[in-house]
């Protein structure tokens, strides 16, 4: 028999949103994606394409045309920006570029289930530090345990709470060891999250970046570290080559030349949510003050639980997230999508009485 390595062996691996059968009319909530489609601009360059020219030849490795948009945008030095397969390849590469075998990594608890699995494959010890009653970060309670490296998800997930830039540049101030902030959800939340405008200041500092969700493009996996010049010198070299496919690149590309697209489809779910959660409220929900596109919201005490009404949603194929761990066990975690999905969400658990 080949022995499996122990730490893949023993390893409890990163669980996704399930997908609905192929086919099924379905309404999928469970993994935040954008209920529009990408801007129009990629579907034009999509209908621009010869395949055969497009998938004969290698993508840029560099993915420089997508860098460069990026530098113009954020005004960030094209030599601080690396692209990645997904934000998911930057997290096991910040892994492999600056953690050692036995090095602790802080994370905050609940947030993003990547982090604890990644480090466990690399063989990196992960710190669990609980939020407060809130759900809030404390940012200096990250640092208690002497970790080589934290990682906070701004806006964090699966709460949906957001710190101000000005809470992690506290943290900056005082804290030699690595720094990154997950910037997923970003651009849902109000001005003075971003941390992007701080990586000329702090060495230290990795903020991540994704296509997935407020451009519309979980599908085509592509997203962005920003940093200084040798923490993202170090990550490219550990990177596979072409791990940046061509229809992502282009697609990417064609999103990030669409601004106002991207604002209007991010303030129309900015709306939705506000709706969706005064009418959960109304009918004796609690739900946490999110600025993103989900929310993480509990079920009136002594009606139906969380589980229940999360399989009672599924068996009329409504895909939302349900976690079973102490913290989260009394909550769902629903995407928003399009007022009629939400509707029929309100619908649905108002039937479940
Ligand atoms: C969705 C999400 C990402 C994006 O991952 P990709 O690999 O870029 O699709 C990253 N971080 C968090 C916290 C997320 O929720």
């Amino acid at each position: 028999m080949i022995p499996i390595h122990p730490r893949i062996d023993r390893l409890q691996p990163y669980v996704a949103g399930i997908r609905p059968e192929e086919g099924t009319a379905a309404i999928k909530l469970n993994q935040n994606e954008s209920p529009y489609p990408a801007s129009p601009k990629v579907a034009e360059t999509f209908g621009r394409l010869r395949p055969e020219l497009l998938l004969r030849e290698y993508p840029d490795s560099g993915c420089l045309r997508i860098r460069e948009a990026l530098s113009a945008l954020h005004g960030i030095p094209v030599s601080m920006l690396l692209c990645g397969n997904g934000s998911s390849e930057l997290i096991t590469l910040l892994y492999k570029s600056f953690l050692c075998d036995g090095d602790t990594v802080a994370i905050p608890d609940p947030t993003f289930g990547l982090y604890a699995t990644v480090a466990e494959m690399a063989g990196i010890r992960v710190d669990i530090v609980p939020t407060g009653e809130d759900f809030r970060i404390d940012t200096m309670k990250l640092l208690e345990s002497d970790p080589q490296a934290v990682i906070i998800a701004n806006p964090n997930a699966p709460t949906g709470l957001c710190l101000q830039a000005a809470q992690i540049e506290r943290l900056l101030q005082s804290y030699r060891g690595l720094v990154v902030v997950d910037e997923a959800y970003v651009d849902f939340a109000p001005e003075g999250t971003s941390v992007l405008g701080l990586v000329d200041r702090y060495d230290n500092l990795l903020v991540l970046r994704t296509f997935s969700k407020a451009y519309a493009l979980s599908g085509s996996r592509i997203g962005f570290a920003a940093g200084n010049e040798r923490l993202i010198q170090a990550m490219g070299k550990g990177r596979e080559t072409f791990s940046v496919n061509a229809v992502a690149q282009l697609a990417a590309e064609a999103a990030l030349s669409d601004q106002d697209y991207m604002r209007t489809t991010v303030e129309r779910i900015a709306m939705t949510r506000q709706q969706f959660c005064e009418s959960l409220e109304r009918t004796g929900w609690n739900v946490l003050p999110s600025v993103t596109n989900f929310v993480l919201a509990s079920p009136p005490v002594g009606g139906r639980t969380a589980k229940e009404l999360y399989e009672r949603l599924l068996s009329e194929h409504i895909y939302v997230r349900y976690f079973d761990t102490p913290r989260l066990a009394d909550k769902l975690r629903i995407s928003i999508g399009t007022d009629v999905e939400m509707q029929v969400v309100l619908d649905s658990l108002a039937r479940a009485d």
